[in-house]
């Protein structure tokens, strides 16, 4: 009788154990949290089916009919920021095959070059230019 109860004692703790590493780890990885950070990074802008400029979500111009799309995939697609509402734009500049990113307007910056957010360079490795020293952090 008195080992059941010690088995019945182990087990309570066991899942007491488990639980307690569930919660704690749902703490860590609260989903709130990450989506900021990545707001952050990757700031949400607003195109539309056939359009050639990216917006921000109250954008006069468009006002319906736009489908939400990060701003490094809006510039891979080869949108432009539109004029009228301003949105968030990519800060810095790299060449095909450049090994380092730039400030829009240096000279070293050619026609192809790609434009990116600067916390996407980074992510690519890249260094700053050390000619036109563009940001090291992206602009808040
Ligand atoms: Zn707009
Ligand atoms: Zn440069």
């Amino acid at each position: 009788m008195r080992k059941i109860l010690m088995v019945m004692v182990f087990s309570l703790f066991t899942v007491l154990v488990i639980a307690g590493t569930y919660a704690y780890a749902g703490v860590n990885t609260s989903p709130d949290e990450k989506k900021i950070t990545k707001q952050v990074d990757d700031p949400i802008v607003y195109v539309k089916e056939g359009g050639k400029k990216y917006h921000k979500r109250n954008c006069k111009i468009v006002p319906t009919g736009k489908k939400g799309i990060k701003l490094s995939e809006a510039l891979a697609q080869g949108y432009e920021p539109c004029k009228v509402c301003n949105p968030p734009t990519a800060d810095v500049y790299v060449n095909p095959k450049g090994k380092v990113y730039h400030k829009k307007g240096c000279k070293m910056v050619s026609k192809s070059a790609k434009a990116m957010t600067i916390n996407e360079a980074k992510d690519k490795g890249l260094p700053a230019c050390k000619i036109c020293f563009p940001p090291e952090k992206d602009k808040k």
